[in-house]
């Protein structure tokens, strides 16, 4: 027999319990703004932005038109040695977000392909250096950089390691994750900056010219909303600048205003390197991702190979029409619709609103930057990760959508949030928190 009579069957789903989830299946079929529609006709309020990316809200006209009016005019075009307006015109744009002196874009499909190469970039830049013995890639514990094998090497789920195993030259920083010392902490937590010098450490340890970069997310998101203790970032910076070592932001999420700004390391201070960043980019309307590099970096890797491919790299859709003209409308309505600003604007009554549900039961630590807020829970004994599960199938029921990581509920609403949308998210966890096991 070919295929299978369960509906459900073939389709292999991502970071999911199959078996659990087609013996209870919950599906989305549309959506619009700030709401999903379940398969049973109910209205979800989405607290996620998805999965952290469609910014915007929903089905924006402006986006979808844009991707149609691309699809009937150029469906497909290659970037290899060869090219098409659109990338070009975005890469400007998304340029002029960026930190100074990242003004120069390599696209990719994805977070984990923007990831994986900025490894690559980064190895590319210290060999056009002369810098060839530079081959370390260190990330962090709890890191999550998508599931490509450089970003699962340098990330720090033990899962990978257990299942996949993963490539050798890596090393970790410890996670700067502390209930002990920062508890309930609003905003960036006071304690736990000298974890950088962890990368001091690892530069003693292995001679700085083996290290080629350091990859960390400004803020970790996936693992459970790992806001950086104040001066953090800017202590890594100081050591990558003092060793030769790049310093690469993970910005698949934090990118596109989630924390109030264009980028994170904008709205902090610190100026990374290499930025990657995906998500956001398009409204998740179409896939993309992107790399942004400081272009005497860039320069150096364009000089080193005169005459020939710079950089051996690159994917089918890098670039790809649909993607770019939906990048291009997400971006145009971004700034038409001031949505940075907004979130800027939102963060200190969603901080507000979150640390509401302190003191509620289960609830052992709040942290809030931007329009993020993760909710940890204590474990259940003998079950961990269950009761943050059984919150999110108790939210999704009563017309809410939450992220379930660990024991930590994550909320990252699209930027166009209301105000009464925020209460309404935080009214119903703190009803649900009470009828939970
Ligand atoms: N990096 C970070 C920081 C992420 O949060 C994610 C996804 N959540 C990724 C990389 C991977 O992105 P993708 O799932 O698009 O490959």
């Amino acid at each position: 027999m070919r295929g299978d009579n369960d509906q459900l069957a073939s389709f292999w789903m991502p970071f999911t319990a199959n078996r659990a989830y087609k013996a209870n299946p919950r599906q989305l079929v549309s959506a619009s703004g700030m709401y999903y529609r379940s398969s049973d006709g109910r209205e979800i309020l989405d607290g996620t932005a998805g999965l952290w990316c469609s910014n915007a809200g929903h089905c924006r006209p402006e986006i979808a038109e844009a991707i149609a009016k691309a699809a009937s005019t150029l469906d497909f075009a290659p970037t290899f040695q060869l090219g098409h307006p659109l990338p070009f015109e975005l890469a400007q744009r998304v340029a002029a977000l960026m930190p100074d002196g990242l003004d120069r874009i390599f696209f990719t499909n994805s977070g984990s392909e923007s990831v994986d190469s900025a490894l690559k970039i980064a190895l590319a830049i210290q060999r056009a250096k002369g810098q060839g013995t530079r081959t370390r890639l260190i990330g962090r514990e709890r890191g999550y950089h998508g599931t490509g094998f450089g970003g699962i090497t340098v990330g720090g789920l033990v899962n990978n390691r257990r299942v996949f195993s993963t490539l050798p030259g890596a090393d970790h920083l410890r996670h700067t994750h502390d209930i002990g010392r920062n508890a309930f902490a609003r905003g960036f937590p006071r304690h736990g900056a000298e974890l950088a010098d962890d990368l001091q450490r690892l530069v003693d340890l292995h001679g700085a010219e083996t290290i080629a970069a350091v990859i960390v997310e400004p803020m970790a998101g996936s693992t459970g909303v790992l806001v950086p203790p104040v001066g953090y970032l800017q202590r890594l910076r100081e050591i990558c600048d003092r060793n030769g070592i790049l310093l690469i932001f993970d910005e698949v999420i934090t990118a596109f205003g989630r924390v109030g700004a264009p980028t994170a390391s904008e709205a902090w201070g610190v100026t990374p390197d290499i930025i990657t960043m995906a998500k956001g980019l398009t409204n998740a309307a179409v896939p993309m991702g992107a790399v942004a590099v400081k272009r005497e970096l860039h320069d150096a890797v364009i000089d080193s190979v005169p005459g020939g491919i710079e950089l051996f790299h690159g994917y089918t859709y890098s670039g790809h029409p649909l993607a770019s003209a939906a990048g291009l409308a997400t971006l145009d309505l971004y700034a038409r619709d001031g949505l940075f600003d907004r979130a800027n604007d939102l963060a200190a009554y969603w901080e507000d609103a979150a640390h509401g549900l302190k003191g509620r039961r289960h609830v052992i630590d709040i942290r809030t930057i931007g329009l993020v807020a993760g909710i940890e829970l204590e474990p259940r004994p003998g079950a961990p990760t269950a009761r943050a599960m059984e919150l999110f199938h108790a939210a999704f029921d009563n017309g809410l959508l939450v992220r379930a990581t660990g024991d930590i509920i994550a909320l990252s609403p699209p930027l166009i949030v209301e105000k009464a949308q925020i209460d309404e998210m935080f009214g119903k966890l703190a009803e649900l928190l009470e009828t939970i096991d």
